[in-house]
Parts: C-alpha cells; sequence; structure tokens
C-alpha cells in the first residue's frame, strides 16, 4: 500500500503548477532599491549594494557584488553617471542580467557652472527629489522587469501606476508645504548638490561646498564665500547629509554663527531605526526638515 502511495503522492505534487518563485533583482542603491520593490512586489527579491546612510558616488563595489550581479536576472541602475562604477561591474561580473537605466528617457536638469567641480558629467543624476518624474523612473522599472519576467508584466504596470498615485499624493503636499515659506525664505545650505530637482521644482535655492558628486574636496575660497553668504543673507537654514561626514558642515555652521538644523537624506535611506526608511518617509522627512529650517531664515 505504502509503496503505492508514495509515487501516486510524488505524481499529485508533480502536476501542480510550478510555483513562481521570486526573480533575483539588484538595485544599485537604496531609494532605488526601494522604488524597485514597491514595482515588483513580491515577484522579486531585491538585493541593493550601496545601503542605506551610504555614498553611492564613491562606492568601491566589493567581489561579493560581483557574484550577486552574476547570478541576478535584472540589474536596476539610476545612471547619468551616479553609479560611476557599475558598468565596470557588471562587465566584470559577467551577468546575462537584464540591465535597467531608471532614468531612461527623463528629461534631466543640466549642471550649473556655478560650482564648478569638474566630477561627475554634466547632468544631474538625483531626480528622485522630484516626485513627479519617479512616475517614468518606476514605469522604466516595470518595463525592465516585464521584459524579463513577461508573465508577471501586468502586475509590474499596475504596482508603477500606484506608485505614480503616491507621488502625486507628495507632490501635492509638497506643495503645499512649501506654499508655507516665503519665497525671500526659501535658501538652504547643504553638504553637495544633491538637491537640484527639488529646487527646480518648489522653487528653492540650494547652495553647497560641494557638487554634484562627493569625490572632490571644496576650496577654502569656495567655503569662505558660503560663510559670507550665510552671514550676509541671514540663512538659518543649514543642513549635513546622511550620506557625508558632517565636520565640515559643522565647522561651516560654525564659523558662520549658525546651528545645523538636522539631517537630509539626499542619496540613500535610512536605517530601519531611522525616519526616511521608504522613499515616502524621505521625501516627507526633507520636505519637513526644509520648511521648518528655512521658515527660520
Ligand atoms: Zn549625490
Amino acid at each position: 500500500m505504502l509503496t503505492r502511495l508514495i509515487p501516486a503522492a510524488l505524481a499529485a505534487i508533480l502536476a501542480l503548477p510550478a510555483t513562481a518563485e521570486p526573480i533575483p533583482v539588484v538595485a544599485t542603491f537604496s531609494i532605488l532599491g526601494h522604488v524597485v520593490e514597491a514595482v515588483g512586489g513580491d515577484k522579486v527579491k531585491v538585493q541593493t549594494l550601496v545601503g542605506p546612510d551610504r555614498d553611492a558616488h564613491v562606492y568601491q563595489p566589493t567581489p561579493q557584488d560581483s557574484r550577486v550581479l552574476a547570478e541576478a536576472k535584472v540589474v536596476v541602475t539610476n545612471g547619468l553617471g551616479f553609479e560611476g562604477w557599475i558598468e565596470r561591474l557588471i562587465k566584470a561580473s559577467g551577468t546575462k542580467a537584464q540591465i535597467v537605466v531608471a532614468t531612461q528617457g527623463l528629461r534631466t536638469r543640466k549642471l550649473a557652472d556655478a560650482h564648478g567641480h569638474a566630477h561627475g558629467g554634466s547632468v544631474d543624476p538625483h531626480v528622485w527629489h522630484d516626485p513627479r518624474r519617479m512616475a517614468p523612473y518606476a514605469r522604466n522599472i516595470a518595463e525592465g522587469l516585464a521584459a524579463a519576467d513577461p508573465a508577471n508584466a501586468e502586475a509590474y504596470r499596475i504596482n508603477a501606476t500606484s506608485f505614480a498615485g503616491l507621488l502625486g499624493t507628495l507632490d501635492s503636499w509638497a506643495e503645499s508645504r512649501f506654499a508655507e515659506v516665503p519665497q525671500a525664505k526659501r535658501k538652504v545650505i547643504t553638504t553637495h548638490d544633491a538637491f537640484g530637482y527639488l529646487s527646480e521644482r518648489y522653487r528653492l535655492t540650494f547652495r553647497a561646498p560641494k557638487g554634484i558628486t562627493t569625490d572632490s574636496e571644496p576650496s577654502a575660497k569656495g567655503i569662505a564665500r558660503l560663510i559670507d553668504q550665510i552671514r550676509a543673507e541671514k540663512i538659518k537654514a543649514v543642513f549635513v547629509e546622511n550620506i557625508s561626514d558632517r565636520r565640515q558642515i559643522d565647522q561651516l555652521a560654525k564659523e558662520a554663527g549658525v546651528t545645523v538644523g538636522g539631517r537630509l537624506y539626499s542619496d540613500a535611506l535610512s536605517g530601519t531605526d531611522g525616519p526616511a526608511r521608504t522613499y515616502e518617509a524621505l521625501f516627507r522627512h526633507n520636505v519637513s526638515l526644509l520648511t521648518s529650517g528655512m521658515l527660520q531664515n
């Protein structure tokens, strides 16, 4: 009886449709990783190379990253020179994964030369600070996942659409928050030029000792000019960034006679115990902190 039962049970199991395992997807940095999770839902298993509070501009890939890439079915990058190390890593890993560039086809912001840094190419990669640009970003991710996993294409598109709904909510919320701040007070100092898209969208002015990438040291002259501006324009909204060493901003604030107003999440999410664990939390945290900081100006 038993000998007959076992093959029968086995046959029944084999007859079941194969349970679809989530596909292995790699995202280069934490903010992108979160958006990929939102779009991929339970159909994907996302691994992020540059984790929370870490700086993707100056990241040095490890041999482990290369192995993770080799096993991935999809690799999602931001593009626009943000991850300067990714092309070499993709090549070195020999991965056969579908490569998705989330900023593909997005309207981008050309760099202001006022900052004078010769790094990072000519386009600002920090598109995630404008929620309206994140809808096509999420759509690109959905199409990339769909190409690698056509069986779930519909699910990816539905998730991208619902993420776009959240983005619309965040955008109108931010608009009303920033409307509380008179135009003349909308000035902010932070570590590097990460907030160009936010400032363009909501008409803010950001100044930073560092350019759009973090791999250069500002000149003493540049710092002195910034201190003069803080004093002359009575700017109180001076912030550190989660990915950067805070000593430079601390020193700058001290010399300008102002207090650092808190921590902005510029290029990475926070850890799970922090205030910016998701894209929405990051955006709301930054907008709230900026609004209250600028009102002090
Ligand atoms: Zn940056």
